[in-house]
């Protein structure tokens, strides 16, 4: 039965909200979870990489220039129908965070909460149960204005501490011997690995139901309020009691937080995945073809590959046959040893919680409802850092928990 009381309520059990779950459990708080499907949002099908090193916001001119040449149908990132009155908005709003200079005066605030969130892996690995691999990540390039491209940010990113080195074909065929030869260079982030994101997510859950967190399989689907002050969650079980709230819904932050009477600027942006079993990992780092805009995580025993960014549609749409078949033939090309894979793999299709700036909410949005949402591309890296951080804001910051 669900506990009809807590000290916090979190909404949302994906990797972010059981982040949260566990560093509040861990503080020794009442905890419980709501959530229909936890574990199964952007959090399964994800490409799984811990990534420092990719905290550039997406909102910058160059990402602009190349969503704009999307829209005529040479880039993965892609308009879908239905787009929305609020799509648009949004866009418009991702448009005006797009001026120069903005994300790379952003870039080191995200940079320096992926490090932190990076040393909260650390912590989290002592008490949950999963592997993290690979040598770092590779941005592989074929073509030349590519790799112009990605030596000009990894220059600019070492100002702000990232590290990287720069691999001409050999130096990359000594590295990375399961690659096909034809890049002009790759950038090597040592500091970036991987891992399974939804045994990770998993992990992570059962770390925090051992601090004595308890989750609930049902969806928030009202708000109780008194004298402006939220009291209770109507769900589609019992109404939960609590002293403070959590918004951890990632792409659905919008509409939930709309019950919770905040707006949050929160779209789906939608991305594919295709996983194949292997026998062994193909690869020792994981890669980023980046004139396609491929990321392939090939684990102990499966290889994934992500790509695309797509904003309308619906969330219920399947993922499209052609653009699974294209990440697998853009994998396929590059790693021999693939090819011998007859499986047809899994496909996925799921959102990314997408804020104009890039940069996620982790702050009070109303006197007791804590917003732990939009980590775009950047989630399953930041999740630690921000259940630490909304653990501080419920213990620290004056939500009393312990005085009634
Ligand atoms: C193709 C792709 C590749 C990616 N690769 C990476 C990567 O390599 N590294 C990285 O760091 N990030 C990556 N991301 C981003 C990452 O997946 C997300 O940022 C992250 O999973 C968001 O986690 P979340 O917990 O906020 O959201 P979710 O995992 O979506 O969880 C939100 C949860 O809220 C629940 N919920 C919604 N409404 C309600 C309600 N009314 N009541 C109760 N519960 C509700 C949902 O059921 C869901 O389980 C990728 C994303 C995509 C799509």
């Amino acid at each position: 039965m669900t506990p009809e009381r807590a000290d916090v309520v979190v909404i949302g059990g994906g990797v972010v909200g059981s982040c949260v779950a566990y560093f509040l459990a861990r503080s020794g708080i009442d905890v419980v979870v709501l959530d229909p499907a936890p574990g199964k949002g952007a959090s399964a099908g994800n490409a799984g990489l811990v990534v420092p090193s990719y905290t550039l916001p997406m909102s910058n001119p160059d990402a602009l220039i190349t969503g704009l040449r999307s829209l005529l149908g040479r880039a993965p990132s892609t308009l879908a129908s239905p787009v929305s009155a609020r799509t648009l908005a949004w866009l418009a709003r991702f448009v005006l965070a797009s001026r120069p200079g903005r994300a790379w005066r952003d870039v080191r605030v995200l940079h320096e909460l992926a490090e932190f969130s990076r040393r909260g892996y650390d912590q989290l690995r002592s008490e949950a149960d999963f592997p993290l691999w690979s040598d770092g990540f590779l941005h592989l390039a074929r073509d030349r204005r590519t790799w112009a491209a990605e030596v000009r940010t990894a220059r600019r990113l070492a100002a702000i501490g990232v590290r990287s080195e720069e691999l001409g074909p050999d130096a990359l065929a000594a590295i990375e011997p399961g690659l096909a030869s034809g890049f002009v260079g790759a950038i090597r982030f040592p500091g970036d690995t991987a891992l399974d994101p939804e045994r990770t997510t998993r992990a992570f859950a059962e770390a925090a139901v051992r601090h004595g967190a308890v989750f609930h399989a049902e969806r928030v689907v009202g708000v109780r309020t008194v004298a402006g002050r939220i009291e209770a969650v109507e769900t589609t079980g019992p109404t939960v009691a609590g002293k403070a709230f959590v918004l951890a819904t990632g792409a659905d932050t919008a509409a939930v937080g709309r019950l919770f009477g905040v707006r949050l600027p929160v779209e789906p942006g939608y991305g594919w995945s295709l996983t194949l079993p292997t026998h062994a990992s193909l690869l020792r780092h994981a890669v980023q073809f980046a004139d396609e805009h491929v990321v392939v995580n090939s684990g102990p025993d499966r290889i994934r590959m992500t790509g695309g960014m797509e904003f309308g549609g619906r969330a219920s749409q399947a993922p499209r046959p052609e653009a699974i078949a294209t990440l697998r033939a853009v994998a396929e090309a590059a790693i021999p040893a693939m090819r011998t894979i007859a499986d047809p793999g899994i496909a996925w299709r799921g959102a990314r919680p997408m804020t104009p700036s890039g940069l996620p909410i982790i702050r009070l949005v109303r006197d007791n409802l804590v917003a732990a949402t939009g980590h775009g591309p950047l989630g399953v890296t930041l999740a630690p850092a921000t259940g630490r951080i909304v653990a501080h804001l419920v213990t620290q910051k004056g939500i009393p928990l312990r005085s009634s």
